[in-house]
């Protein structure tokens, strides 16, 4: 069923060089080693596919991003089952995830249908202005050219090869370049071939999709080199992700990289709340923090509240929900390892007491829950940093003053949530501007794992969250990093792209 090759502009190709998938369970298949040759092949047919596909109307976008929802529906037992194997992940969670991402597809095809996100802008010419006349302006949004994807572990489908980015560059009219993640290279594989099967009923330009396997790094450091790409979306680690970003950077041409990196996504339990309702927001947490082996990028791992007696009765029964929680098995062997290696930091940093200590081996978590003041984390920045997983730190403040002192220092971040009662308003008013600043998302009475694809939502937030603040992963905005303005002044109709001509 797999042919362990790269597809390029249309064609599975393989090379010399090749490497073994890990899968959690079942027999793991070989795959071609990704290199800049084959970049060099994608990204020539990328460029050339731009000269039709750039300029495809809407509808026919619209027909291709449905067709690709049917052909990956079509195929979904067969995704599902390999992206189990290769990820550890549950099935039920996988079906979910298919369905997330077959609905990302159709939202697009429906969201480009409509044309708002043209942004189409007319000033007529004013011919007896004086003292000088105008000319005749319009603008419209125009796709930025050949694009290249990086997925991530932790959402095999949805953040993957034919996920959010995927979907809303083709939207806008770039061809993409998947780079396939080495976590699901089967899982990837059968996407991309879903894909391909979309493109060929349509007869586009073999150059709408490539996807080329990883194995190393070379193929992804080449690709965001490559000056025929114009942009880039990325979701993954900090390391990864702004390795590349610096790469995009020091290009003779720098282009925009759209990096969805980590986030440690606190939340601040108003003082009320706690009192009135600690035990259940508790539970709630213990839930969020280890739903998928917390691995999501959503991941709540930090909750600061009030040090007191009600502060101690959350602590303990988030220890007690978390202790019944079982192992679950990780991404990778080495996400298993990172995770013990930040659990192991954060445990012989100074001042943090341990809640909750677990053993886990092999690719399994098991969650960790540590406990540490306001002061040790304003003096211990590597507090703030992500360990993806199952592991929650508590920071008892001394006072709201000091609340305020600990969201105040911050990074950057895709989530801050309040939890708070009525009585906690006026507080969490006085936090509300910090917070803001913070966060591309902020939420009330809720946990932030399960990240709706919508209009409204923003997956995004000042870095490390993402190296873009203005630019969203999820939802129909998504579509704003692969497109760029262009005016057109006094230029006849004939000459004007399709959708500006009928403008009034
Ligand atoms: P990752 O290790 O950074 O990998 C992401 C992709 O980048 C892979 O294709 C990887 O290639 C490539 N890559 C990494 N470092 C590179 C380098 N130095 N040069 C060239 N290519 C490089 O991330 P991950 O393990 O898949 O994902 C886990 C992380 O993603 C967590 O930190 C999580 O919080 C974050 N995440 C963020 C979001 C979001 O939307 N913000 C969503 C999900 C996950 P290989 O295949 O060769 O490894």
């Amino acid at each position: 069923m797999l042919t362990g090759k790269h597809l390029i502009a249309g064609h599975w190709v393989g090379g010399d060089r090749t490497f073994h998938s890990s899968p959690s369970k079942g027999s793991a298949h070989e795959f071609s080693v990704g290199t800049p040759a084959e970049v060099e092949q994608a990204a020539q047919a990328a460029e050339a596919a731009f000269a039709s596909f750039g300029y495809s109307s809407r509808e026919e976008r619209a027909v291709f991003l449905d067709l690709i929802a049917d052909e990956i529906y079509a195929r979904g037992d067969a995704i599902i089952e390999i992206g189990c194997q290769e990820t550890g992940l549950p099935e039920a969670r996988l079906i979910g995830e298919l369905g997330r991402t077959v609905g990302q597809l159709r939202l697009f095809a429906q969201y480009i249908a409509e044309g708002d996100y043209l942004d189409r802008r007319h000033d007529r010419a004013l011919p007896e202005r004086s003292p000088l006349p105008r000319p005749d302006m319009r603008l419209m949004q125009r796709p930025v050219g050949p694009v290249a994807v990086f997925g991530a572990s932790n959402f095999p489908l949805a953040f993957s090869v034919a996920g959010g980015d995927t979907a809303s560059a083709l939207a806008a009219g770039c061809p993409v370049i998947v780079k396939g993640h080495s976590a699901h290279p089967g899982t990837g594989e059968l996407v991309a071939k879903a894909i391909d099967a979309a493109r060929q009923v349509l007869n586009l330009h073999p150059g709408v999709f490539s996807f080329i396997q990883g194995g190393n790094r070379e193929a992804g450091q080449a690709l965001v080199q490559d000056p025929r790409v114009k942009a880039v979306g990325f979701t993954g680690s900090l390391g990864g992700g702004r390795a590349l970003f610096n790469l995009c950077a020091q290009r003779p041409e720098p282009i925009p990289f759209f990096g969805e990196l980590g986030s440690v996504n606190p939340m601040f339990l108003m003082p009320t709340a706690v009192a009135q309702r600690g035990g259940a927001i508790a539970e709630g947490w213990a839930g969020s923090l280890t739903m998928g082996a917390g691995q999501f990028c959503t991941n709540p791992g930090l909750a600061i509240l009030i040090d007191g007696d009600d502060a101690e009765r959350f602590i303990e029964t988030a220890g007690k929900t978390l202790e019944g929680i079982g192992a679950q098995t990780m991404l990778t062997d080495g996400i298993a390892e990172a995770y013990r290696g930040g659990a192991g930091r954060i445990q012989a940093s100074s001042g943090v007491r341990e809640v909750l200590v677990t053993s886990c081996d092999n690719r399994n978590a098991t969650p960790y829950l540590f406990v540490t003041s306001g002061r040790e984390w304003l003096e211990n920045a590597t507090l703030g940093e992500e360990v993806f997983g199952p592991l929650g730190l508590v920071v008892k403040v001394a006072d709201f003053d000091e609340m305020l002192t600990v969201a105040s220092s911050l990074e950057g971040q895709l989530t801050c949530t309040l939890h708070l009662d009525t009585d906690d308003i006026a507080q969490s008013r006085q936090l509300m501007p910090i917070i803001e600043r913070k966060a591309g998302r902020v939420l009330a009475n809720g946990f932030p794992t399960g990240v709706e694809v919508c209009d409204s939502m923003v997956h995004g937030g000042p870095y490390p969250a993402s190296t873009n603040f203005g630019a969203t992963s999820v939802g129909t905005m998504a579509i704003r990093r692969f497109l760029r303005p262009v005016c057109y002044q006094n230029l006849p109709v004939e000459l004007l792209p399709a959708d500006l001509q009928s403008l009034e």
